[in-house]
């Protein structure tokens, strides 16, 4: 069901050498991007006449416009189970509480006497929310984009999600609930490849009665499978992304301490959502590790979706457990592997927790599992994967907004200072940069202070 990765009783390798030997999926999004290239140029040709191509030929639905009618929206939120309708209410009253702390404040800093340096921050004009739709439906995802989107101020928000044949290739009716719930009205049914591509280059051509179509965004935020990874990195630099946000990975660190029935239930948790997603148990315990073995065999015979996600997912190549001679080395792997989720549990959570550096987000102790994260934290889910954790964080209100740098300086501190300037410029063999000080002082680099 699950392999083993012994490292016990070697001393355990630095850097790369070290991720060489701990599991992680074959995803290659490399690969994937010259199968989403043609998808992509026929979008930025053909506009929505393509988006809807792609939909009947993917998701085996066509529409006839991609933009979700108000109607639609607003039924969708009549007709939602209560339950499901005061979940996602908590969900996002939580995740409001902890975005709205992440908010920037403009800062200025009096460099020298008349010369100051004000940064500001300023949201993205419009933006293009990925919510997937694929093997699962995501309206959790909804509202990890929407919230600090909207927390950081951005004006524009549309979000996109797979059509559904069942639905009559609208999103999934949760998705729009979710969507009405957050006050955002614009919504399309396009998913994979496809939906990027929309809202990087527009689709003027719109609807068939003649409405207008998705207008192009400036940045594309939300997680997905392979194509939608791989669609991002294509159009990367068109549009802004955020971190690459694939199939979901989790690692837990555990000793002896650990309840082996709580550690299945959470390794099979994530291996749920993909037969792409990994599921990884690194322990110094023998014991725990058996228990663990014994414990997703149980309950694995009594869960859902086993065939076509769960058992691929713990039994691919991305999934392990590994056994360490320590915790000190246990942290190690797990700072080299650098998961998306990481849980944290053995006797002292919080210590080693404290000592994380590569991780998506951290689940300290036996009561703050993935699931709660997932959805109800507070914490944004949208994190990233396959080792990006080393470089990138996961969805913040930071991720929407831009950092400007706002120069002011009088004559004075410009005098001052010129004389560094203009040997600078020098040493860089551009003159022309120092004669642009030097014209302001009739032609001569003034005398400092
Ligand atoms: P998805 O919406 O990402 O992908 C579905 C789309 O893929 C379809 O609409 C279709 O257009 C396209 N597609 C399918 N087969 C294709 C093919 N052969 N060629 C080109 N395009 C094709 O939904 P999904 O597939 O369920 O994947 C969702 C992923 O998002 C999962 O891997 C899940 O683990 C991940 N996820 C990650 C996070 C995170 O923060 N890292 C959060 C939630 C979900």
């Amino acid at each position: 069901m699950i392999s083993r990765i012994d490292l016990r009783g070697e001393t355990l390798p630095e850097g790369s050498a070290l991720r060489d030997l701990l599991p992680r999926a074959e995803f290659d999004v490399e690969a994937a991007l010259e199968k989403v290239r043609p998808i992509c140029e026929d979008v930025r040709h053909h506009g929505a006449a393509a988006v809807i191509e792609y939909g009947e030929k993917f998701d085996g639905v066509r529409v006839e416009d991609l933009r979700v009618p108000a109607e639609a929206i607003a039924r969708a939120l009549e007709e939602l189970d209560p339950a499901v309708r005061a979940a996602l209410e908590e969900s996002i009253r939580r995740a409001r509480l902890v975005h709205r702390e992440q908010r920037r404040t403009t800062h200025t800093t009096q460099v020298v006497p008349g010369g100051t340096v004000t940064e500001k921050w300023i949201p993205v004009d419009r933006v293009g929310l990925y919510v997937p739709g694929g093997r699962a439906v995501y309206p959790s995802s909804v509202v990890m984009n929407v919230v600090p989107a909207q927390e950081a101020g951005v004006e524009g928000i549309a979000v996109s999600s797979p059509p559904q044949k069942e639905f009559g290739g609208l999103p999934h009716p949760t998705i729009l609930a979710a969507c009405a719930l957050l006050g955002v009205d614009e919504v399309y049914a396009a998913g994979g490849a496809q939906a990027i591509a929309m809202f990087a280059y527009g689709t003027a051509d719109g609807a068939a009665d003649g409405r207008p179509g998705c207008a192009p965004v400036d940045l594309v935020t939300g997680p997905g499978n392979i194509y939608v990874a791989a669609a991002k990195r294509l159009l990367k630099g068109r549009i802004g992304i955020d971190a690459e946000a694939g199939p979901t990975e989790i690692a837990v660190l555990a000793d002896a301490t650990a309840d082996p029935v709580h550690v299945a239930a959470d390794l099979i948790s994530q291996a749920e959502h993909d037969p792409m997603a990994a599921s990884v148990l690194v322990t110094d315990s023998d014991e725990l590790a058996a228990a663990v073995e014994a414990e997703l065999k149980a309950q694995v015979a009594v869960a859902r979706h086993v065939d076509d996600r769960i058992a691929p997912a713990l039994a691919g190549r991305q999934s392990a457990i590994v056994l360490v001679t320590d915790l000190e080395d246990g942290l190690r792997v797990v700072n080299a592997y650098g998961a998306e989720h990481l849980e944290i549990q053995t006797a002292d959570a919080a210590a080693l927790a404290d000592r994380v550096r590569n991780a998506g987000a951290v689940f300290v102790g036996p009561w703050a599992p993935v699931s709660l994260g997932d959805y109800c934290a507070g914490s944004n889910h949208v994190l990233p994967t396959g080792g990006c954790a080393c470089h990138s964080s996961g969805l913040s209100v930071q991720s929407f907004l831009r950092g400007v740098h706002i120069v002011d300086y009088t004559r004075d501190a410009l005098a001052d200072v010129a004389h560094h300037v203009v040997t600078l410029a020098e040493a860089e063999d551009l003159p022309a940069h120092g004669a642009a000080i030097k014209a302001r002082f009739g032609w001569k680099v003034p005398e400092s202070k």
